[in-house]
């Protein structure tokens, strides 16, 4: 009989293996602790990627030599600075955020961190930035982290600016176990995850890391 099972341990199994995959390859350094408790201080909301999808996206990133990236939804900068580390000499991240506060807070971040010279913040609805990104070079690799309901458009816009051979990834694939409910976001991320799995152009997955990565290779 197949296993349907997903990661089905008893809690404090789940909590020690986790705590294990961080400790060994995921650590993190004073600088990323720093961001997610000055996230909590400033009154965002906590809903940055854990280290363990962080150091996913990175292994990601370099498996295909990414050096031009896109991310929709800073946020505090926490999974910019997993993103912009992983970058060659000469990278670049560029990532878009609506709201002026999060991206103030996120410079500071960038700053910190030291990748202030690799990262780019585009301020705005990103549905306008990308329309003007869509004029520039294309890109390796593009991570969606933002408003869910769009997904569908950030899909679109990415198959025709990733590059053959790039990554689109995305994040929250399993809603936090809600992937089945009846809500906008719940409905569209299902759309989302079904026209990457149908998508011809591309080959696709989910990787069941922390809330769960998609990840579609460009062919
Ligand atoms: N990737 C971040 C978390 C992002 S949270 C991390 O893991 O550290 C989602 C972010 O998307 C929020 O900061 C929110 O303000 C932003 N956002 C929501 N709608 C957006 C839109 N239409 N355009 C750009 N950013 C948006
Ligand atoms: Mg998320």
């Amino acid at each position: 009989m197949l296993d349907d099972r997903i990661l089905t341990f008893a809690p404090d199994v789940q909590r020690r293996l986790t705590q294990t995959i961080r400790q060994w390859f995921a650590p993190e350094d004073r600088i990323l602790q720093t961001v997610r408790t000055n996230t909590v201080a400033h009154g965002l909301p906590e809903i940055q990627i854990r280290p363990e999808e962080g150091q996913m996206l990175q292994f990601l990133a370099a498996i295909i030599g990414a050096r031009r990236i896109l991310e929709i939804g800073t946020l505090a900068g926490y999974s910019g600075i997993w993103l912009a580390r992983g970058l060659p000499p000469g990278g670049r991240l560029v990532t878009l955020e609506l709201d002026p506060r999060h991206a103030q807070i996120a410079r500071q971040h960038f700053a910190l961190a030291g990748v202030s010279d690799r990262v780019e913040i585009v301020e705005g609805d990103a549905a306008a930035s990308l329309e003007r990104l869509g004029q520039g070079e294309p890109f390796d690799m593009v991570f969606i982290d933002a408003n869910k309901e769009a997904n569908s458009d950030y899909l679109a816009w990415s198959l025709a600016h990733v590059r053959p051979g790039g990554l689109i990834t995305a994040h929250n694939a399993f809603r936090e176990g809600h992937l089945h409910d009846d809500n906008p976001t719940a409905n569209a991320t299902r759309a989302f995850l079904e026209a990457l799995a149908t998508h011809a152009g591309l080959f696709s997955t989910v990787i069941p890391v922390g809330d769960g990565l998609a990840a579609a290779l460009v062919k």
